[in-house]
């Protein structure tokens, strides 16, 4: 029996006519950052109203027949054989990386700037006793198989610590790691026995640059193949209130579902959740508009470039700007407090990161306080005072 509310009888039905739709609300966000993540996406009407046709069974028991049916659908979204619902990408990663290994000596290695050591409140030393090998990109903006040669390590003298499990992000601060460079690491990891994870928790907007929504999918399979597990979020750029699903092989996946359990991550009517995944990903993703966010990222960028003279440190790949503030000698907190008057909420160090229910008008406002604050860094700068110039904090860079 499939417990479902008849369209109308839902008692959640009068939360529903309450939600005012994206384009009407006053959003008044433009950014994800850490600490604070991409969570500024508010559920939309779509999303609430799939509730009203969910299975209410409890998953810990594998009656969630809504659940199931997701990770079913997410699975083949990646060309993966099954996948697994978890509350979050933190929760996604760890129990990824957990069943991918045994017992140490171990080591994982991943980018120095990546989330799964630096965002997940030393969760890996916690779950595994890996060492950690983070490694420096050589180009500044994705790893390449060069860079994971100089570190990996592969020998069985017991001085060493193996490298066991190579994890990837995609994106990694907006930054596309190209599906040939991803290609050639991932053949290179399995023939020295390694496994590859990938935290795509932005991989939705590392394909998204491709034309067509069949030339998007295809290519979300194809990095897919080269992971033992792939990890991507519903409660970032997609817009879901939570979850991430793990995919990876019916082995792996029912390991997870065990250490899922382990960890207090077993959720009883999670229905409710992965059909409001179900619907965001529908609504965003195979809607297409995380292409829009591209776009307008690249509009503010170029506005910080070509109207107000500012450097960016990275150029724009998919939905995040990275304005240089040190080099405009504006300081973070300065970039924060004077957004904020706007109504705009950033969190300093010049990172802006572009969602789908960003108005044009929010846009705008961001340009003008863009342009006020650079014109008087300027003004500054021509006094001859270098004000308020420099990082004032560290974290997240
Ligand atoms: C946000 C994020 C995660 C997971 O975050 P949660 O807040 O735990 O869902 C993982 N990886 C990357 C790259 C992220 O940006």
């Amino acid at each position: 029996m499939v417990p479902v509310f008849p369209i109308g009888k839902n008692p959640l039905q009068s939360l529903i006519s309450g939600v005012s739709r994206p384009d009407k609300s006053p959003i008044r966000h433009l950014t994800d950052t850490p600490p604070t993540g991409d969570t500024f996406t508010t559920p939309t009407k779509a999303q609430l109203q799939a509730l009203q046709a969910v299975s209410l069974g409890d998953d810990v028991y594998n009656e969630s027949h809504t659940t199931i049916a997701f990770e079913k659908r997410m699975a083949e979204l990646f060309g993966k054989e099954a996948g697994i619902f978890v509350v979050s990408g933190t929760m996604g990663n760890q129990l990824s990386i957990r069943v991918l290994l045994a017992q140490p000596p171990h080591a994982v290695l991943c980018d120095h700037r990546g989330h799964l050591i630096n965002y997940e409140a030393g969760g890996l030393g916690l779950m595994t006793q890996a060492m950690t090998q983070s490694v420096i990109p050589s180009n500044g903006k994705y790893l390449i198989l060069e860079d994971i040669k100089k570190v990996a390590v592969i020998s069985d003298d017991i001085h060493a610590c193996p490298t066991k499990v190579i994890s990837l992000e995609n994106t990694l601060g907006g930054v596309v790691m190209p599906l040939e460079e991803v290609q050639r690491v991932g053949k290179w990891a399995r023939e020295n026995g390694m496994h590859m994870h990938l935290d795509g928790a932005r991989i939705w907007n590392a394909v998204s640059n491709y034309e067509t929504m069949e030339e998007q999918l295809e290519k979300m399979k194809a990095y897919a193949k080269e992971f033992d597990t792939l990890t991507a979020c519903f409660s970032k750029g997609i817009g879901a209130p939570v979850g991430s699903i793990i995919v990876s092989s019916q082995s792996i996946i029912n390991r997870v579902r065990h250490f899922r359990k382990a960890i207090g991550g077993g959720i009883r009517q999670a229905g409710v959740l992965t059909v409001m995944a179900n619907a965001a990903i529908e609504e965003v993703f195979l809607a297409g508009k995380l292409r829009e966010t591209h776009e307008k990222a690249r509009r503010i960028a170029e506005f910080w470039v070509k109207e107000c003279g500012g450097k960016l440190e990275h150029e724009v790949e998919t939905n995040m700007v990275w304005l240089d503030l040190n080099h405009a000698h504006i300081g973070d907190k300065e970039f924060e407090e004077e957004a904020f008057k706007d109504g705009i909420k950033v969190l300093g160090w010049g990172r802006i990161v572009v969602h789908w229910q960003i108005s044009d008008n929010a846009v705008k406002r961001l340009l003008k306080v863009l342009s006020g604050l650079k014109k008087r860094a300027d003004m500054r700068i021509a006094a001859g005072e270098h004000g308020n110039g420099g990082i004032e904090s560290g974290y997240g860079r």
